[in-house]
Formats: structure tokens, sequence, C-alpha cells
């Protein structure tokens, strides 16, 4: 009964690079091509190749007209593989700007239209469900949390700037490793675009305080499936929905105080981040997990038999061109 869709493709880590649409219609364009194939054609004159060209391999390449759905089509197997008991994680990584929030949540101003894959996502668990009903009898909960300067705040608890959570380093029997962050049930898309609101307000309230900290703080939506079925076996599965904080280099020399403490704190994870999905795909038998609040959070779906996405985004503007090639070069890193 518990067929896995998956198609076994190698290892269990995949890269999809994503390209916004351009804003500026006169300023030239650094994305030269974009291949069905997933290789993708930059065009970096700041440091010529021989022609002045890199080239890049990934799973996937969306260029700036894919829509959601066509994203999300090659994101469905990972979904419904959730369903089946495995754990799944799909991170957006690349600079503020490049479209990591619009891949995960939607257009910018909260449109019900265009919706992300965090909305098609739990859509299409609620429809499997639906359509395995008469078999196993599923669960589905949401947690979402942020992490700020190595520190984990609920987005779904009442006063969540009070809260601070801690990571159980293993999941207990529960498989939870937050077990203390509000855990609510989901069976809906209207529940889901209410919890998404109420998320989105707790990170907005604390950006206008704080120097637009969305964009320097790791939002995760955790998604706890639970199956039973008749004869009473279970099964458990898990999705991390991570929107990174963005990538860019922060010229030290510029920024002082809090604002030098954020970036050295973002600095710090990505590249803790980096360095297990290296590790991971590389079959290394030490993961470094521990160096981060974000890969000890992600532990159980980061490995093992768990499944990861990573979404690498970019900017298409020329003057992106030095944050663009860095994303990809840490995107074909962990490939
Ligand atoms: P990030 O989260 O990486 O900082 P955003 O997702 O906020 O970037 O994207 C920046 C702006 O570009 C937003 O206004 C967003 O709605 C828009 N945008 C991003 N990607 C796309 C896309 N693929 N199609 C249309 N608009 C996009
Ligand atoms: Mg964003």
């Amino acid at each position: 009964i518990l067929y896995n869709m998956v198609q076994d493709l190698k290892g269990n880590i995949r890269v999809y690079c994503r390209v916004r649409p351009s804003f500026t219609s006169g300023s030239s364009n650094a994305v030269e091509f974009v291949g069905e194939d997933g290789s993708l054609v930059i065009v970096d004159p700041s440091k010529p190749t021989k022609d002045g060209r890199r080239h890049f391999q990934f799973n996937q390449v969306f260029g700036s007209t894919a829509t959601q759905e066509e994203v999300f089509d090659h994101v469905q197997p990972l979904i419904r593989s959730v369903m089946d008991g495995y754990n799944v994680c799909i991170f957006a990584y690349g600079q503020t700007g490049s479209g990591k929030t619009y891949t995960m949540s939607g257009p910018s101003g909260g449109s019900a239209k265009d919706l992300g894959i965090n909305y098609l996502a739990l859509n299409d668990l609620f429809q499997m469900s639906d359509r395995r009903k008469d078999v196993i009898n599923y669960v589905i909960r949401v947690q979402m949390v942020e992490i700020y300067n190595e520190q984990i705040r609920d987005l779904l608890a009442e006063d969540s700037s009070t809260t601070k959570l801690e990571i159980r380093s293993c999941a207990g029997d529960d498989g939870l490793t937050l077990p203390d962050a509000i855990m609510l049930p989901v069976t809906s898309p209207s529940d889901v675009l209410r919890l998404m609101k109420l998320g989105d307000l707790n990170r907005v309230v604390s950006s206008t305080a704080m120097n637009n900290r969305s964009s320097r703080s790791h939002s995760v939506l955790t998604v706890h499936v639970h199956g039973e079925d008749e004869s009473g076996g279970k099964l458990r599965g898990c999705l991390h929905l991570v929107d990174l904080a963005g990538s860019e280099r922060v010229d030290k020399s510029e920024v002082t105080g809090d604002r030098l403490k954020e970036a050295q704190y973002i600095n710090k994870s990505l590249s803790c981040l980096g360095d297990v999905v290296t590790a991971l795909a590389q079959k290394n038998t030490h993961i470094p997990y521990r160096n981060s609040k974000l890969t000890l959070l992600l532990q159980d779906s980061l490995g093992g038999h768990a499944k990861t996405l990573m979404f690498a985004h970019v900017s298409p503007e020329e003057d992106s061109v030095l944050e663009t090639v860095s994303t990809l070069k840490f995107a074909q890193r962990v490939s």
C-alpha cells in the first residue's frame, strides 16, 4: 500500500536553480542561457574565463518565465514521499531579492494568486490524504519558526518575541526536534492560508522594528504527517520548508554593531549548511550538524533516508553577477 512514487534520482540531494524575471528592462542581463537539461550559462565580465562565460549544471533550471505550477511539478514527487514516511527538506538559497520567498510563499504583498511551494505542498498532502483515506488515516500538523541570530522564535505563538525555543538534538519518540513549539493541525487550504498569514504577521512586526529582519532570518515551516492503517501500522513523515536568510556578503568595513553581528550569524549558519550538505553528498562518515541551530534543527531531515532539495535563486541583472556566481558556486558544491 505504501508505495514510493519518487523516481530513483542519483543520491538524495538535488539542486534546482531558479532565475527571477528581470525588473529593469534597460539594464543588461547576466544570464545568457537556461537549458531544459539543467544547464545554465552566465556572462561574468568581471572575471573572464576564456570568453567571459561560466557554465553550470543542475538537476533542473527554471528560467524567468517558469510558473509556480511548473516549478511545483518538479517538487511534487518529493512532497508525496512524505506521505510514505520519508523526511524531506526543501531550501531556498540566494541573495535578498532573488525570489526565495516568491518560490516558497508567493509574491510579496500576500497576493492570493501564484502561491508558492508551502501552500501547493500542503494542498497536495490534503489531496493525497483524501485519496488514501480508505486505507490510511492521516493527521497533518504544522510548526512555524524563525532562526535569527542563532535564536529560535515560534512564529505561531501569541507573543512570539518572548518565547525562545530549544532544540532536542535527536528527535524524541514523538518525532519532534522542537517539542515546545506550537503545533497546529491543518485539514484544508484555508487553514494553511490562515497560518501563513499569522506567521507572516509575526515576521513583519519584527522586520519594521529591526531593519528588514525577514531577510536576515531563516524561516522554517515544518509539516508533520502521521498515518495509521486499518491494521494499526503506523508511519511518520516530516517536511521542512525553509526560506533562508539572504546569502549576500555584507561589506564588513561598512557595517557595525547589530548589523555586523547579524551578518556573522548568517554567514556562519549558511556555511554550516553548505558543509553539512556537502558532507552528505560526499557520503562522509562525520556530518557536522552541531555547528549551527539550522542544521541541528533539520538534522532528521538531512541525510539517512531523507531527501533534500536546494533551490539556488539568482537575480538576472548584470549588477548582481558577483552574488549570482557565488550562489551558483555554493549550489554546485553541494550537488
Ligand atoms: P527574496 O525572498 O529572495 O528576498 P523575493 O521573493 O521577495 O526575494 O523577490 C523579490 C521580488 O521579486 C518580490 O517582489 C517578488 O514578488 C518578485 N519575484 C521574485 N521571483 C519572481 C518570479 N519568479 N516571478 C515574478 N516575480 C517574482
Ligand atoms: Mg524573502
